[in-house]
């Protein structure tokens, strides 16, 4: 679907996926004019498609277009066209345990400028791909690292929103972490390196002496749609959970009095990860002998369960294509 300037949002089409023809100056390619969103459709045992909250996601893009100055698209219009587009290409959702079909809708500054301002122009689209299990350690435990001299977000920055200079400037973390065999990157907030964000491409969860915690939505993290259901889901449990800040001192002692039971990250690609080894200084943590622990196994079934519809889904967060 283009967007022209007095004219707004205009010619969705469903095509095959092909080459698209950009002018080398168009304005994404300078000055980063961007916005992303990632879900999946999984396959169910009775042979259908679902997706998981793809509400949440169209919502998100248009959080993320108004800090961007992108201008904002029709919600139920990206998701009927996103059905349709899913539906044709229903054979390419995989059936095999963990995979899935992703998904990215995306919108690019197209509009040929060498100039700064917001573009008269934009291309949104929507891309598929079958997707395996992102982390090739599977459901074992991920080993992260504290990132100590960049920052990922400020308040008031891009942090919360999904926009690819967020993720080019954090390679240079992810690349820092792999250097000493870490496989993610934990970031801690932008002013005081003090209080934690997130990792790499999901939100982080800790439980401290029975209780579920993890970072508030203060402006510099990105607003998880599975951050947001695993504290559903966790609530309905009845387990104890807190959206508050939390220092990485605070985790530090808890490890060190013993209180520090489990981590794990949330997101669309990580689904729910354990974390078993987390490095910060010259700490070196293993939490829970870097098994998983009880909590992110109940999130994890409960999660996948709901999402290729092995159970039922209490919430309404799935839609059948
Ligand atoms: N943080 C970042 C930076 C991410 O890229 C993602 C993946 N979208 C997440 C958190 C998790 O978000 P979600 O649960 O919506 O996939």
């Amino acid at each position: 679907m283009d967007y022209t300037e007095g004219k707004g949002w205009h010619d969705p089409r469903i095509v095959p996926y092909q080459k698209i023809c950009l002018e080398p100056s168009s304005m994404v390619f300078h000055y980063g004019q961007t916005v992303f969103e990632g879900l999946k459709a999984y396959r169910t045992p009775d042979g259908e498609v679902q997706l998981f909250r793809p509400d949440a996601n169209f919502r998100r893009l248009n959080h993320s277009n108004e800090r961007l100055v992108i201008p904002p698209v029709d919600e139920d219009l990206a998701l009927e066209a996103l059905k349709k587009l899913v539906d044709i290409d229903r054979d390419w959702v995989p059936d095999a345990p963990g995979t899935s079909l992703y998904i990215r809708p995306f919108i690019i500054a197209t509009e040929p400028f060498l100039g700064v301002h917001p573009a008269k122009n934009y291309l949104f689209m929507i891309i598929l791909s079958p997707s395996g299990s992102y982390y090739k350690e599977g459901i074992n435990p991920l080993k992260i690292m504290v990132e100590e001299r960049y920052v990922r977000a400020v308040v008031g920055g891009t942090g919360e929103v999904k926009t690819g200079g967020n993720y080019a400037s954090s390679l240079i973390g992810q690349i820092n972490a792999e250097k000493e065999g870490y496989s993610q990157t934990l970031w801690l907030d932008g002013v005081e390196k003090r209080y934690i964000e997130e990792v790499g491409s999901m939100n982080i969860f800790f439980k401290i002496d029975g209780k579920v915690i993890t970072p508030a939505l203060t402006g510099s993290i990105l607003p998880g749609i599975t951050r947001d259901s695993m504290i559903k889901v966790l609530q309905s449990k009845n387990i104890p959970v807190e959206e508050r800040r939390i220092s990485i001192d605070e985790v530090v002692e808890a490890a060190q009095n013993g209180t520090l039971e489990e981590v794990f990250g949330t997101g669309t690609a990580a689904v729910i990860s354990p974390v078993g080894e987390l490095k910060y200084l010259d700490h070196r943590i293993i939490i829970n002998d870097g098994k998983i622990g009880e909590v992110s196994q109940m999130l994890y079934d409960t999660l996948t369960g709901i999402q290729y519809g092995r159970i039922e889904d209490p919430f309404g967060w799935t839609v059948r294509v």
